[in-house]
């Protein structure tokens, strides 16, 4: 495959790495002797569901906010989003005093809407039937010289991101095989990056539903594929199309994209429960149950599993348990 250009090296990634460091967890890498005696390997997952706001996207946003010059700080920035990069966002604009303001629809989560605004941050509501984010984004952009920090399609958000497998790296050593979920794939290139830069043999692969396997048809395909809107579970990779910088990285670095039911989440959502109690969210499941299925033969390896978050509001967990079986 020919190397493509890439907006991301393994030194934004570290450059990354000192940003954050003020404001951003450590999160723990944890392990498992069930999920080791399960697939015969060892498993090292990367905990991002202990980050702020309770999923990776803390790390991308408080990157991107501190590159921008003083002049932008004070205008302020302007994110479209009703998941994790909005809290992210307004959290880390909070941290770096710099005004916020969140475009959100109107059939957001009460608690969602409720948590953005107690960060601090200006929220601005849009009818998801009748109009476009982007636009209002862009339009509040001119008129206030906002400066619009998208969810992954941005250098610094992408080397943000990459801070994640950085740390695990550094922490458990070298590792065989790195599994990542992806949505628009800012997690996925930046991990890439620094997985390349820290272990180069090291094969990675991404992870994403089952109903919504655009990435895995681009990387396939070798161009950007766009789907409907897939329904499944896994509400943090939603998107509908890979972004214009991650692909280019992903194509470069990232061995196969592996696809996951919502089956399996719910299944990965229950283990994480009842064998390693922890609470993650659909989406942070992908690249576990990844790992677990069996898809790739990972036997003897030292596996790295970046669990993306873990946020879940109580009634949707408890039904998605109960859908869950046991996988031991
Ligand atoms: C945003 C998000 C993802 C997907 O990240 P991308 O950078 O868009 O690929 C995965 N998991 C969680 C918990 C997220 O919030």
């Amino acid at each position: 495959m020919p190397l493509l250009p890439i907006a991301v090296s393994a030194d934004d990634v570290r450059e990354a790495a000192n940003i954050i460091k003020a404001a951003a967890h450590r999160t723990p890498v944890l392990t498992s002797t069930q999920a080791n005696a399960l697939t015969g390997a060892s498993l090292f997952f990367k905990c991002e569901n202990y980050q702020r706001i309770g999923a990776f996207k803390f790390r991308g946003a408080y990157n991107a906010i501190s590159h921008l010059t003083p002049e932008q700080k004070k205008n302020g920035v302007v994110a479209f989003s009703s998941g994790n990069h909005a809290q992210a966002m307004a959290l880390a604009a909070r941290e770096l005093n710099v005004p916020v303001t969140i475009v959100m629809p109107h059939d957001a989560p009460a608690a969602k809407l409720a948590a953005t605004r107690g960060y601090g941050a200006e929220v601005i509501i849009y009818n998801r039937q009748t109009e476009d984010r982007e636009a209002i984004a862009a339009d509040l952009a001119a008129k206030r010289g906002l400066s619009i920090i998208p969810p992954y399609n941005h250098p610094h958000v992408i080397a943000g991101q990459g801070t994640s497998a950085l740390e695990l790296f550094e922490e458990v050593g070298e590792l065989d095989f790195l599994f990542v979920c992806t949505g628009g794939g800012g997690l996925l290139s930046g991990c890439a990056i620094a997985a390349k830069h820290m272990a180069p043999n090291c094969r990675i692969f991404g992870v994403e539903p089952e109903a919504g396997n655009d990435v895995q048809q681009s990387l396939r395909t070798g161009e950007r594929v766009s789907i409907a809107v897939p329904n499944t579970i896994a509400d943090g990779a939603q998107t509908q199309c890979v972004g214009e910088l991650t692909f280019p990285i992903i194509r470069n670095f990232v061995e196969d994209i592996l696809t996951v039911s919502d089956q399996q989440l719910c299944d990965q959502m229950r283990f994480f429960m009842e064998r390693m109690k922890i609470v993650v969210e659909p989406t942070g499941c992908l690249a576990a149950a990844a790992a677990m299925s069996g898809a790739i033969d990972i036997r003897d390896a030292r596996v790295g599993i970046i669990v993306s978050g873990g946020n879940v509001d109580a009634e949707s967990y408890a039904n998605f348990l109960k859908r869950g079986k046991n996988i031991l």
